[in-house]
């Protein structure tokens, strides 16, 4: 079951025993349940009902072999989901958590709707949860600190998104309005549109310099490389607008990887387009019109 449907169940004090184990983690590998009665302030018998809940309902983990001699705790996935969730919740940035929209290539999408009643969708990001899993798996606990690493990629790949979403939305770039975060997640506005790897387009020249107008405008005004263009990260509306997604990984203009960066994502582009409509843009001359060198894209 999707945690928006899990979450559901969770009252106040679980959240207050998740927080907790949230904080604790900083300093514990497992956080034991000392500690949790202790931080959370409730008594150690509902601690340990609700730990025991929050356990069977994958919110939280127990070290399976107590590596030094006593039972601890951490956060899953699901569990920092959670909280990010009742974050925006509380703060008013969500008012319902919606279904899954999918699972991405570093991500979960869930449809919602925000303050005002209008759809939104939240973006958990999920960075690491392969090699944790399967320290997990191999050894039955994580022993060094990288059992928190997933947590600060997450974390920081969330901001990343957010903040860059925030540059481009102000440079007039074609990309989700940036709603809200915290922690790993990020609340934009819905994209009703399809990947430009399934979009049927009647006027393929036209989105193409639409993409084109786009990423100079990224370039040169918001001074970003997105750095992971493909067709699955270009959605195509109805109408023809098209919306850059998926920023995590973009660098400034001035980064040492920037132009490499850029002129790969021009020819996954530019390929994609001659795929699906024959188009073969000059790449060199297309680069020149991105960063400015040439003001007209001249096709
Ligand atoms: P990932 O890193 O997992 O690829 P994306 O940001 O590309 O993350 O999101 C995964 C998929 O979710 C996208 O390919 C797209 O289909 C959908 N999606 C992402 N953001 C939105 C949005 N704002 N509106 C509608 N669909 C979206
Ligand atoms: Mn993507």
């Amino acid at each position: 079951m999707f945690v928006a449907e899990r979450f559901r169940s969770l009252v106040s004090n679980d959240f207050r025993i998740l927080s907790v184990t949230e904080f604790s983690m900083k300093s514990h590998e497992f956080v034991p349940l000392q500690e949790i009665v202790r931080f959370s302030r409730l008594r150690e018998d509902e601690v340990v009902y609700r730990i025991r809940r929050l356990s069977r309902e994958r919110f939280l983990a127990g070290s399976a072999k107590p590596p030094s001699g006593y039972q601890g705790y951490v956060l899953t996935g699901s569990g920092y989901d959670a909280l990010a969730l009742r974050a925006f919740v509380n703060s008013g940035a969500v008012e319902a958590i919606g279904k899954s929209l999918g699972v991405g290539k570093e991500s979960d999408i869930y449809e919602a709707l925000d303050s005002r009643g209008k759809r939104c969708v939240i973006k958990l990001h999920r960075l690491g949860r392969m090699s944790f899993r399967q320290t997990v798996r191999k050894r039955g606990y994580v022993a060094d600190r990288s059992h928190i690493s997933w947590l600060y990629q997450s974390r920081l790949s969330a901001e990343r998104e957010y903040s860059a979403l925030r540059t481009l939305y102000a440079a007039g770039v074609s990309v989700p309005k940036p709603l809200a975060y915290n922690r790993h997640a990020v609340v934009m506005s819905v994209i009703e549109g399809t990947e430009l790897k399934f979009a049927e387009m009647t006027d393929p020249e036209a989105i193409l310099r639409k993409i084109l107008r786009n990423m100079r405008m990224m370039y040169r005004r918001a001074g970003l490389v997105h750095s992971d263009l493909s067709e699955y990260n270009i959605l195509v509306k109805a109408n023809g607008q098209v919306l850059i997604i998926d920023w995590p990984q973009c660098v400034g203009v001035s980064h040492p990887n920037a132009q490499e960066n850029l002129r790969r994502d021009i020819s996954n582009v530019i390929r994609c387009f001659t795929k699906k409509a024959g188009l073969k843009p000059d790449e060199e001359r297309v680069l020149e019109y991105v960063t400015g060198k040439r003001r007209s894209l001249g096709l």
